[in-house]
């Protein structure tokens, strides 16, 4: 039997993680595979709250840099995350695994607003729940939106589920020879500003002394080698 090194964690699914080998949007085929892996996570013991970003779709930053108005356009980002939320929902239950999603932002004809005893019973009562919306608030960022709830839900850790196999010196993509750190403290990517979550999430994290796993998702197996303590990753703590 595997014991957990972690018993409930949160999942940040990142909406690029989403768009699978497209440049924009939801491939159906890529949220099928990831659901896969989040349901042999269950299946393996874990409890999991999962958060789901929305860049794959809108991004308030990127809107507003090209004349939006910041706040609508954050708030067109959190709707992008309730899309990306729902697309998940469906391809974990077409896999049997019961899933709940709660948005920051009440939308009841869609899906439950954000109550935090609530989620509790659904974790109790052996279901996924699916944060949506982030935390509801512009100018945060669905990371800041996954540290927060892992604390308000407990987790044993976050899991940052990318593109990138953990966090690097350099970009690995542009900088040949760039080296992967195995583990970094909270203060170390504050002070050097690195690239792993954006500064309110990694505070949170710190504050409440929950570790992040930074980790691709997009190779099969990935998510159950992390949660064994095995495969590839860069822990923050
Ligand atoms: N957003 C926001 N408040 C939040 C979470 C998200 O305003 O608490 C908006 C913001 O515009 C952001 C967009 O939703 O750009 C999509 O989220 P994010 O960029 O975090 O998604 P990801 O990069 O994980 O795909």
């Amino acid at each position: 039997m595997i014991i957990p090194r972690f018993k409930r964690i949160l999942l940040k699914l990142s909406g690029e993680v989403l768009m699978g080998p497209g440049q924009f949007g939801i491939d159906p085929a890529t949220v099928d595979r990831v659901a896969g892996e989040v349901a042999a996570a269950k299946a393996a013991g874990h409890e999991l709250c999962l958060v789901v970003g929305g860049g794959n779709i809108f991004r308030g930053l990127a809107a507003a840099a090209a004349g939006f108005d910041r706040t609508s356009a954050d708030y067109m980002g959190m709707l992008a995350t309730v899309m990306n939320a729902l697309a998940v929902q469906n391809a974990l239950e077409k896999l049997g695994v019961e899933t709940r999603v709660q948005s920051a932002i009440p939308m009841s004809s869609v899906c439950e607003p954000y109550i935090r005893r609530r989620a509790e019973r659904h974790i109790e009562k052996g279901r996924i729940v699916i944060f949506a919306a982030g935390t509801g608030n512009p100018f945060f960022t669905t990371d800041t939106a996954a540290a927060l709830r892992a604390a308000e839900m407990n987790c044993d850790a976050l899991l940052k589920g990318t593109s990138v196999d953990g966090v690097y010196d350099a970009d690995p993509k542009k900088v040949p020879g760039a080296t992967r750190y195995e583990s970094l403290s909270f203060d170390r990517v504050l002070a050097d500003n690195l690239k792993v979550m954006d500064a309110a999430a990694i505070a949170l994290c710190r504050d409440n002394d929950i570790p992040i796993v930074v980790f691709n998702i997009r190779g099969e197996g990935n998510l159950a080698a992390v949660l064994r303590g095995e495969g590839t990753s860069t822990i923050v703590r």
